[in-house]
């Protein structure tokens, strides 16, 4: 996680950093990613319930709110432990209007510059801006946009990153403020990477945000899910495995049953064949993927018995690779990983 933090400031190294760290830190736990991130220079998430857990443990850098406020509660929360708010709603805007806070807040206003999500359309900006600082609750004022698709081709998407800053670009033009625009994809594809500080997510934890693995990117999967093979069973050509018989074997073979299930976060749309690594050999499950197991084919494993090391994903099987076979992303697997998983933070 601080090599691939080296990698995103590298990437753009004019720019302050927010590292991500929402979700639990995308799966990984926010006390070690806070850790991990101590050069960051600050940590953007949305939940106040962490931000209050990450200000008791001694964070003292800027806490960016990614979806600011959703009620009065969280903005007097927000002045008590000195949060940074995003403000992308007028109904945000009256939430300072209403009110006289005891310390005032450095505010990002968001701009809609076309993903269509949260923020203002940029011609509402300079009104919404003025209505903050009217407010006398804004201690500082900066702004803050979304890439829809700083990942996909450039040439052929939708609506490319250009675009959206040359929209951005119009709605900030003369209010001589910071600006944030880059997540991941944008700090590892844009030349030059734009605004003051970038919005790394997934990058830190060694997921790549687009097509490919993030290892292709330079980067280091910072989880590794492993399990141990439970049990093996020796199954006849035209036998099947599982619930629904889903996988059946063309000839004699051992399949080996591992700990591990959608329970655990394991994706259970996984079709046959989705990688794993037994003793550190590839190969694929097979059979539909159960609460608690999964069933996978010994057959280039033939050394492999009932307390063999089966890595689901990490270094050497990338968590985007797993994530593409079963039709999803990597953010989505790392996200799941479930509470019952035993987690162990190495320094
Ligand atoms: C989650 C998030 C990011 C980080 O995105 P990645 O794709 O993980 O880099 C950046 N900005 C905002 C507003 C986000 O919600």
């Amino acid at each position: 996680m601080r090599n691939n933090l080296l990698r995103a400031r590298a990437r753009a190294p004019h720019s302050k950093v927010w590292a991500v760290v929402k979700a639990n830190a995308y799966g990984h736990g926010l006390e070690p990613a806070a850790e991990a991130f101590a050069d960051a220079d600050g940590l953007a998430l949305i939940e106040f319930d962490a931000a209050q857990r990450l200000r008791d443990r001694g964070w003292k850098r800027p806490l960016l709110m990614l979806e600011g406020a959703f009620d009065m509660a969280d903005v007097h929360q927000a002045a008590e432990l000195g949060l940074t708010l995003v403000v992308h709603c007028e109904e945000q805007v009256r939430m300072f209007e209403g009110c006289r806070l005891s310390h005032p807040l450095p505010l990002q206003l968001k701009v809609n510059t076309g993903m269509n999500r949260l923020g203002f359309r940029p011609a509402a900006v300079p009104a919404m801006a003025a209505r903050l600082r009217a407010s006398g609750n804004a201690l500082s004022l900066s702004f803050i946009t979304h890439l829809a698709n700083a990942d996909l081709d450039q040439q052929t998407c939708a609506l490319p990153a250009a675009r959206q800053l040359a929209e951005f670009t119009g709605a900030v033009a003369g209010l001589d403020a910071e600006t944030s625009i880059a997540n991941s994809a944008a700090d590892l594809m844009l030349h030059p990477v734009p605004g003051n500080w970038i919005r790394p997510g997934i990058m830190l934890y060694g997921g790549s945000p687009g097509a490919g693995t993030g290892e292709q990117y330079g980067l280091q999967s910072a989880m590794t899910l492993r399990s141990r093979i439970i049990g093996v069973q020796q199954v006849q050509a035209g036998e099947s495995v599982g619930y629904g018989s889903r996988f059946t074997a063309q000839q004699n073979m051992r399949i080996g049953v591992v700990a591990c299930g959608y329970a655990d976060g394991y994706p259970r749309h996984a079709p046959d064949g989705t990688p794993v690594l037994v003793d550190g050999v590839r190969t694929g499950v097979a059979g539909r993927v159960s609460m608690d197991m999964i069933t996978v084919d010994l057959t280039p494993v033939p050394q492999a018995a009932v307390g063999s090391e089966v890595l689901l994903w990490g270094p050497g099987l990338s968590v985007d690779e797993v994530a593409q076979s079963a039709g999803t992303i990597g953010y989505e697997l790392l996200c799941a990983l479930a509470p019952r998983v035993k987690r162990e933070h190495l320094r």
